[in-house]
């Protein structure tokens, strides 16, 4: 299940790049990451934050299933201060790491590592 939960946030990142090669330079959003639209819609909260090898950050709910890319919405670093600073306060993960809660009020995170086949472009 994990597995494929990476696999698809390597799917959702390739169509944050896609969608950034549409826009102009002005209106370029400085993605940083992705979370799913659970959390962006404050429905869930987290219970997962990934951070790959490459830098790139994934929060999600670790409920449901994210089957579509269109579960997912970019982050941007620029219009998700306040979000991102409250993301940051709840676990400090090195590329590479990803870590998991129970619930939303357990406040004890698991920390894991990325499978290695993560780091391959
Ligand atoms: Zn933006
Ligand atoms: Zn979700």
């Amino acid at each position: 299940m994990l597995t494929s939960a990476f696999g698809m946030v390597r799917r959702a990142e390739r169509g944050n790049q896609a969608n950034s090669d549409g826009v102009s330079e002005n209106t370029k959003h400085n993605i940083r990451g992705c979370m799913c639209r659970h959390v962006h819609e404050g429905s869930l909260p987290v219970r997962q934050v990934i951070h790959h090898y490459d830098g790139f950050w994934e929060f999600n709910c670790g409920v449901e299933d994210h089957p579509d890319l269109d579960d997912f919405v970019g982050l941007c670093a620029d219009c998700n201060r306040e979000r991102l600073a409250a993301f940051k306060m709840l676990v400090d993960l090195q590329p590479g790491q990803w870590a998991q809660r129970a619930s939303e009020n357990d406040n004890k995170w698991e920390l894991f590592l990325l499978p290695p086949e993560d780091q391959g472009a």
